[in-house]
């Protein structure tokens, strides 16, 4: 077998993974990033494409959760991980955010004066931007019906570059995703990546790891085993995999027993003028009246994704499609509250998640799709999409949607997630957490977590930001 050496070996290259990397390579560490997904060019596919769905995302996009309510789940598979198929959506959590996660696991070192820093770097490093010109027609509909409810919205920054000709320069190429900022810096800086490479399992040496087994793309194409030998060693393959592989390897405790999400419904919504224009890429707007438990936005509506989000309107599609310059998706976020349990089912080689969608989550995404309802019909739609099974298929009024909003049905709704996290909480409450304060697993000594595994529990934002300023934070204190 192939044998590596390194100081610090880090599996995964997402967000998590891409600052461990840069991090410790820039401060003259010996660095191995493993990848099980390809390193693909940032335009490898049109963003949000099949094509891209195939090429970046975990078995296409095709997951699911199970417990009353199946949720779908999405996660990148490539080097940069979920960054490079992400709405890119920026924000810093909110400060009560911060205090409230010290506090449920105790963890030290988390004052938010002492995070600000972090989140500032991230912003500078990786090209946190607002539209340099106005936001788009679909956001501009958000803030209409917002406006006439009495509602405050906000524009959202992005992980973006606006630079270069014209008056749309970077809207559609500039994305700001790990495999454009921190993976390049961390290669220059001499760090190795191994693309295509899958970690099996973590090599335990009493309360140390000697490294992993991995399996890579040999020289001739074909499978190779690989022993990768290391000083430390960071897992950072996101919040699914990373409890996964540490269980797969022997460690369980806290691990893959509190996954949390926000769980998502989509609707699209038909208005009288035409609108919906491709060009502007992903609307930034969203309703902040309703922050932290729900946010409410719309969402990057080409055809394909619009036919995916009618729902239940299976019959008449193709006439709806033909509107589609009329139509736009838009979405609750709800913070959930349902803790799932991952599991290794190893004859399938895919995980199995247990995780309700609790009596408290139905009763937020039924409040946050009343208010949508409320909001769409205030701005002009003249029909909103039903995302229930065996109601209405659309809807025509606000009245409509808050009637079935009120007793939404466990089973028979279309809800997906984008955002997970919290499946090895960090802390130095030991019976919570599954590592230190600083990521180090519990009874280890050179094992380490650095991804959104290690949230104590919702960031109640777009968790993007937060995954880097948090493993920025956790590796400056390991190389200290
Ligand atoms: C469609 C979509 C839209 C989103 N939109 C936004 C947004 O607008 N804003 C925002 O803030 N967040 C957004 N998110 C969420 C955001 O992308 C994630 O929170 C973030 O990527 C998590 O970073 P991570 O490092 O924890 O894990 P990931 O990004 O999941 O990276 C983990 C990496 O590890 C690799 N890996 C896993 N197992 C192994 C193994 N055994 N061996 C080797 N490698 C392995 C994976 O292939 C993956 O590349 C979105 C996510 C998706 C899927």
């Amino acid at each position: 077998m192939k044998r590596l050496d390194c100081d610090l070996l880090v599996i995964g290259s997402g967000p998590g993974g891409a600052m461990t990397a840069c991090m410790a390579a820039e401060a003259g560490r010996s660095v191995i990033v493993v990848e099980e997904g390809p390193h693909l060019k940032v335009d490898s596919a049109p963003s949000f494409s099949l094509g891209e769905m195939d090429q970046k995302y975990r078995n296409a996009g095709l997951n699911v959760t199970f417990g009353g309510t199946s949720i779908t789940y999405l996660e990148g598979r490539c080097v940069g991980g979920g960054s490079e198929i992400n709405a890119a959506l920026y924000h810093r959590p909110l400060e009560k955010t911060l205090r409230d996660w010290a506090d449920q696991t105790k963890i030290h070192g988390f004052e938010p004066s002492e995070l600000w820093p972090h989140f500032e770097a991230v912003e500078r490093d990786c090209k946190v931007n607002l539209f340099p010109q106005g936001n788009g027609p679909a956001s501009a509909l958000l803030q209409r019906g917002a406006g006439k409810m009495g509602w405050s919205t906000r524009e959202i920054g992005r992980f973006w570059s606006y630079e270069g000709e014209g008056p749309r320069a970077g809207f559609l190429d500039g994305r700001q995703s790990m495999s454009v900022t921190l993976v390049p810096r961390s290669v220059r800086a001499g760090a190795r990546l191994m693309p295509d490479t899958r970690v099996l399992e973590l090599n335990r040496s009493g309360n140390r790891v000697s490294g992993a087994t991995a399996v890579t793309k040999g020289a001739d194409g074909r499978p190779e085993r690989v022993e990768i030998r290391a000083t430390s060693v960071f897992v950072c393959a996101g919040a699914v995999q990373t409890p996964r592989l540490l269980r797969r390897s022997g460690y369980t405790h806290n691990i893959g027993d509190t996954l949390q999400l926000h769980p998502m419904i989509r609707v699209t919504a038909r208005f009288k003028e035409p609108f919906n224009e491709l060009d502007w890429g992903v609307p930034t707007e969203q309703v902040d009246q309703f922050k932290p438990a729900l946010t409410l936005g719309c969402s990057y509506s080409s055809i394909p994704h619009l036919a995916l989000w009618m729902g239940a309107q299976l019959g008449n599609k193709q006439d709806r499609l033909r509107d589609w310059r009329r139509t736009a998706i838009f979405y609750v976020a709800a913070v959930g509250t349902g803790k799932g349990k991952i599991r290794d089912l190893p004859l399938v080689n895919e995980p199995f998640i247990r995780l309700p969608l609790t009596r408290d989550d139905l009763a937020r995404i039924g409040e946050g799709l009343s208010r949508l309802g409320e909001l769409l019909f205030a701005a002009g739609a003249e029909e909103v999409s039903s995302p229930i099974e065996g109601s209405k298929t659309s809807f025509r009024s606000a009245a409509d949607v808050e009637q079935v909003a009120r007793a939404l049905p466990q089973g028979s709704m279309a809800v997906s997630t984008i955002h997970l996290f919290s499946s090895a909480p960090m802390g130095s409450d030991e019976a919570r957490c599954a590592t230190d304060s600083f990521g180090k697993v519990l009874g280890t000594e050179n094992l380490y977590v650095n991804d959104a595994s290690l949230f104590p529990s919702s960031p109640a934002v777009n968790p993007q930001g937060t995954v880097l300023a948090v493993a920025r934070r956790n590796i400056c204190e390991f190389l200290a």
